[in-house]
């Protein structure tokens, strides 16, 4: 499937809207952005605690337009538009209050609706709040595994718009003259992982696929450690120069680079020792990782499957 518009357009509501979409999308578009972008920082503190408030966010600038909101299990990204905004990632169940709160002080000069939720794979960090965002009427796009992991069946509303979208390969979401450009290039951290590319800002969100410590495949949800690194050359034939993870801060490009060239020894080391004959309960303790900074220790299952992605 190539690059398409999605169901975006269909959720936009009223004419009125669309008119102002159409103005703000020529020259206004930039300014009505960069009047946005301030940076909002630690603003769960400065209000009477309420149980919404109580757990910790806070969001920072990215870049003009796109804020990153940390807590709440892990990161979630704002990007905003001049006709709505988009969400990557929704962070653990009951984390839902606090991460709107978030969103609406950092949108409060536009007064525009949350149009979008892209999940960047199905784990409750990043999906915990899908039930909520799908009744406040905020259409979920994510990879077809990870809406099946998820058990979230593809829907429509009652007008016919596009509830829960599934892609397979690439998605391209366009919305208030922003393009956001969703890929899956195959299994790594579950079978159903999505690289969200901001092409116009040169940074993409990776969710999982980047950690500042060892890779962790999620074997039961169709994960791969073999497959993680040619993903993630995929990625990097992308033009971008600022990831951001799952969880923890932003960082540069060669931090990826540099991840991907552990993860690629931890697997080229694995691969000779299964094809020199090193049985699965001997793997680990002769796999070398301590001089990549990482500690693997994979067990049970995880460590079945670990080995026999090699045989
Ligand atoms: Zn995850």
């Amino acid at each position: 499937m190539g690059s398409s518009p999605t169901g975006l357009r269909d959720a936009r509501s009223a004419t009125l809207r669309r008119r102002s979409f159409l103005r703000a999308a020529g020259a206004g578009c930039a300014t009505a952005l960069a009047a946005l972008a301030r940076p909002v920082v630690a603003v769960a503190q400065d209000a009477p605690v309420t149980p919404a408030q109580a757990i910790q966010l806070d969001a920072e600038l990215v870049r003009t337009g796109l804020y990153l909101i940390r807590g709440g299990g892990g990161n979630s990204l704002l990007r905003l538009s001049a006709n709505g905004m988009l969400l990557v990632d929704g962070n653990l169940p009951g984390t839902y209050r606090a991460l709107m709160s978030q969103v609406r002080r950092i949108s409060k000069l536009s007064d525009m609706p949350v149009r979008v939720l892209v999940l960047t794979d199905h784990h409750p960090e990043h999906a915990g709040n899908s039930a909520q965002f799908a009744a406040a009427g905020i259409t979920i796009v994510a990879q077809r595994e990870a809406l099946a992991n998820l058990g979230l069946p593809e829907s429509q509303d009652a007008a016919g718009r596009s509830r829960v979208i599934a892609y397979d390969d690439e998605r391209t979401l366009r919305m208030g003259g922003v393009e956001v450009q969703l890929k899956h290039f195959g299994p790594a951290r579950t079978s159903g992982d999505t690289v969200v590319y901001f092409p116009d800002m040169k940074i993409v969100a990776l969710g999982d696929l980047f950690a500042t410590d060892a890779p962790e495949p999620d074997f039961a949800a169709g994960g791969s450690l073999l497959g993680w690194g040619s993903v993630l050359a995929r990625v990097l034939e992308l033009d971008f120069d600022r990831v951001v993870p799952g969880r923890g801060p932003v960082v540069g490009r060669e931090a990826l680079v540099a991840f991907k060239d552990k993860l690629d020894a931890v697997v080229s080391r694995a691969g000779a020792l299964v094809r020199a004959g090193v049985g699965e309960d001997a793997l680990m303790s002769r796999l070398r990782t301590d001089d990549l900074g990482w500690q693997l220790d994979f067990t049970g299952t995880a460590l079945n499957s670990f080995y026999g992605e090699f045989r």
